[in-house]
């Protein structure tokens, strides 16, 4: 597909147009779009559901390798086989219902499972990287080659696949009996339906937490709850949020977030680190 909105990729619903979008629905599909970009020189960009994305205003002239392989295969004693564009929280979900425990965090994070191992995501003490025992990656020959847990780095919301240009084609997770799984991850869902802007097109939280603090506190000690510019606006519900109140540009947004910085970096000493990806912004 050509001219592709990029808005209607991203959780944020902001972004101008992709020149091209491939949509990989086998693992097949995403060798060939990697073939094709590495012999043509081509740029390219890997989108899951596009909840971790600020996509640029003047959208993206290249090809957007839409990663839609979704395949799930439970191998027993808590191993499951999963593909990158797996939904994560349905991940989570079911795992959690089958009595498996690790992955119950995953429960209110929208995002697929390839975007969770490039993201590490966590919350409430967990993160992906410490159930992930080894990555199929779509490497830059258009080979799958399979990478052991040893071999990977994970640290606080990043992992050694930020420094690659392939694909995360699956994962095997491997799980450990936890009866009390499904119960907490309906505690986790409700705790974060009640303080964060759950309703609102948002790509979670914009700033790292700096060491031994919240960034959300920091940003609300200043008082910045509710500001806005633009159509972008500091969520007064959780203030690690920014959210598309009305029509937000990625303009926006990132003056929004240099805003919220500098008045932090003045008021108490911090210099707030971005948590999204700012695609081809200034403010990374
Ligand atoms: C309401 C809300 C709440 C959130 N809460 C949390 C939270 O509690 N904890 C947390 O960690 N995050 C949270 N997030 C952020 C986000 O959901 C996660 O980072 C998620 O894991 C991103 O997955 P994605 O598929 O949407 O990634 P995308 O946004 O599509 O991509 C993110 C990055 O990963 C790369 N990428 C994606 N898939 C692949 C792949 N298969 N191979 C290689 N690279 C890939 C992209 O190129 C991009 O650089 C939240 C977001 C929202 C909107």
């Amino acid at each position: 597909m050509s001219d592709v909105p990029l808005s209607t990729l991203s959780t944020f619903g902001i972004g101008g147009r992709a020149k091209w979008l491939f949509r990989a629905e086998r693992a097949e599909d995403l060798q060939d779009a990697l073939r094709f970009v590495m012999r043509e020189h081509y740029p390219f960009l890997v989108v899951g559901r596009g909840s971790n994305c600020l996509f640029p205003d003047e959208g993206f002239s290249g090809l957007v390798i839409h990663n839609r392989v979704e395949t799930l295969k439970d191998v027993g004693d808590g191993c499951f086989e999963v593909s990158g564009g797996y939904s994560f929280p349905a991940l989570g979900v079911k795992t959690a219902r089958e009595g498996w425990g690790g992955l119950e965090f995953a429960g209110g994070i929208p995002g697929s499972v390839g975007g969770a191992v490039f993201m590490n995501a966590g919350a409430n003490q967990q993160q992906i990287a410490d159930t992930v025992a080894w990555v199929d990656y779509v490497d830059e020959a258009g080979d799958i080659i399979r990478l052991k847990r040893e071999g990977l780095a994970f640290a606080y919301r990043s992992s050694s696949f930020q420094g690659r240009r392939g694909v995360i084609a699956a994962v095997g997770v491997q799980l450990k009996r936890d009866e009390g799984a499904a119960f907490r991850q309906q505690e986790m869902v409700a705790y974060r339906k009640k303080t964060q802007p759950y309703h609102d097109r948002s790509a979670g939280c914009v700033f790292r937490n700096p060491a031994g603090a919240s960034a959300g506190r920091l940003i609300e000690e200043v008082g910045l709850k509710g500001k806005r510019i633009g159509g972008a606006e500091v969520s007064p519900v959780h203030a690690n949020f920014i959210v598309n109140r009305e029509k937000a540009t990625a303009h926006d947004v990132i003056a929004l977030m240099n805003h919220v910085r500098d008045v932090v970096a003045q008021r108490k000493g911090v210099w707030l680190e971005s948590e999204i990806r700012c695609i081809a912004s200034t403010v990374e």
